[in-house]
């Protein structure tokens, strides 16, 4: 069928200022909006291949992107703006951000550019180049998404030696009164309830799972989809099951049903696994935050009304607020204040490559096989899988920095720079150590951990061929070799540092003969990380 090529809105009347609002940045109240001339100036939109092929994006990530932009340009439109919505299949499409703002601005010649503080390093500098090259100087306000500012989290590191979450979290909380009672304590007499919020399901598996329902796709996103498909058959996983929330209004309904149905049972099993449940308890929130269809506050107030309201306890309540105003400001700040490079970080000079299963979901590793499919199925992992079964194998095995990262960023539906490098890079790789430092960045120690974590916080490992309790040997849990090779690879830097004492101390208790084994074993799996499935017999 012949397909007739789309060209580019043209504007016609002279512009004003040139606003650019990027994927991310779908904020209705954003103050770049607020400021502009309805009849003069225009705000600028674009689908580009170059965001979803480096690095590789999840079909449904991009899907997700495009159908939200979508949606935020029609509304846009309906308030009265003037968008220049470029779509990935105009013929005149440079598939660049740079390229097409340079051809924006060679045929709108616009008097004024202006856009909000980009998410990532590489955009920013990006968009720079493409104001120096019009000669034109930008207006560049801040992300007013954020509860904290860029200068207020570099206020806050000033002068400390380590910069710590917890110490962040209470700053925080006290600050913007969150949780907190007049006299300056935390509400529940606790600053932090993770003793209760880190058990595992019972034998039976998690009870009260409110019912799934699926969202399913409107006529924009069932467009966009099979776009995804027309024009970006190279992208990995699948795309049927996509039900992301694009609009405002999807956001603010899956916040509603989160607290009504899951924010109770939240906190408990906040750290727990399950197969053929890979949402549990947890928000899914994220996407609509990250592209900014949610602010944080109202996350936040949403959660203490249900904890006023006596519908969620404490524990639940304060570990979102954590994730919320704590966690997920601090590795923005950590982002920003580290600066470019930060990505790029190696500080355990790892060096091997991604595992070919990490696309495929193909391992003999039962936990594996089932956090890598649900990322393919619905670019989904909740923070346990991506940091403890994910990210602890990448770490243990030894697997370079660059390529883990770029697979979290990709294959994510919430994937976005600010968020995945310190969160992969700093906490899951303890990548980010400066120079002559035994402790990273962002965590003071790896998580790094053995079979039996991932046996006692899930049920994979009952129908997995490997024993998690077993250090060599065929029956053998990989995780339990790999952790073995991985302090006594890394024994120098780990023994200066203070919080590994009690891991380096077990470490010199395993006998030497089995700690060549271990090691021997440790070898053959991660000389197979690129073979085409990580079986290790
Ligand atoms: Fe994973 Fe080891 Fe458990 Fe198998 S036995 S599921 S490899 S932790």
């Amino acid at each position: 069928m012949k397909r007739t090529h789309k060209r580019t809105q043209t504007v016609a009347k002279p512009t004003g200022t040139l606003a650019i609002v990027l994927g991310d940045q779908l904020n209705r109240d954003a103050e770049i909006l607020r400021r502009l001339d309805r009849e003069r100036d225009v705000v600028l939109m674009m689908e580009v291949r170059a965001e979803s092929l480096a690095p590789r994006s999840h079909r449904q990530r991009t899907a997700l992107f495009l159908s939200a932009m979508r949606h935020f340009a029609k509304e846009l439109r309906a308030r009265g703006f003037c968008v220049r919505y470029v779509e990935l299949d105009d013929e005149a499409n440079t598939q660049t951000l740079a390229g097409e703002i340079d051809r924006a601005i060679e045929e709108l010649s616009p008097r004024a550019l202006a856009w909000t503080e980009p998410g990532d390093i590489r955009v920013r500098i990006d968009l720079n180049a493409c104001a120096e090259r019009a000669n034109l100087k930008p207006t560049v306000l801040p992300d007013g998404h954020f509860l904290t500012s860029i200068e207020t989290f570099a206020d806050w590191a000033k002068g400390r030696r380590r910069l710590r979450m917890e110490d962040f979290y209470r700053w925080q909380r006290r600050r913007l009164e969150v949780l907190v009672e007049e006299n300056g304590q935390p509400r529940g007499e606790q600053w932090n309830f993770d003793a209760n919020n880190r058990r595992p399901f019972g034998k039976r598996g998690p009870e009260g799972l409110p019912p799934k329902r699926r969202r399913q796709p409107d006529a924009i996103t069932q467009s966009v989809l099979a776009l995804v498909e027309r024009e970006l058959p190279e992208l990995p996983g699948q795309s049927e099951n996509f039900d992301w929330p694009v609009t405002r209004r999807q956001a603010l309904l899956a916040l509603r049903q989160f607290i009504r149905n899951r924010l109770s049972s939240f906190g408990r099993y906040q750290d727990a696994m399950w197969s053929g449940e890979p949402t549990l308890f947890h928000s899914l929130l994220s996407t609509s935050l990250n592209l900014k269809l949610l602010g944080p506050s109202e996350c936040v107030d949403a959660a203490v009304d249900a904890l006023d309201a006596g519908e969620a306890p404490i524990e639940s309540v304060e570990g979102f607020v954590r994730q919320i105003i704590g966690w997920r400001e601090f590795v923005r700040g950590i982002y920003w204040l580290e600066g470019p490079g930060y990505r790029d970080r190696n500080a355990l000079g790892a060096d091997r490559p991604l595992p070919h299963a990490y696309w495929t979901g193909q391992s003999d590793m039962n936990c594996l096989a089932t956090a890598v499919g649900e990322v393919l199925d619905r670019g989904y992992g909740h923070h346990i899988q991506r940091l403890m079964v994910t990210g602890n194998f990448a770490l243990l095995a030894g697997v370079e920095p660059r390529a883990v990262n770029d697979w979290y960023l990709g294959m994510f539906v919430d994937g976005v720079d600010w968020v995945t490098a310190p969160n992969v890079v700093g906490m899951a790789l303890h990548a980010d150590a400066r120079p002559g430092s035994t402790e990273g960045v962002l965590g003071s120690k790896p998580y790094a951990a053995s079979g039996r974590y991932i046996d006692r916080m899930s049920n994979y490992c009952r129908s997995c061929r490997f024993d998690p309790k077993k250090r060599i040997g065929p029956e053998a849990c990989p995780f339990n070799a790999l952790y073995w090779d991985f302090l006594s690879r890394n024994r120098t830097p780990f023994r200066a540092n203070p919080r590994m004492a009690l891991a380096m101390k077990n470490l010199d208790r395993i006998p030497v003969e089995e700690l060549d084994e271990i090691r021997r074993l440790a070898r053959t799996i991660r000389q197979r990380l690129s073979a085409d499935d990580l079986r290790t017999t």
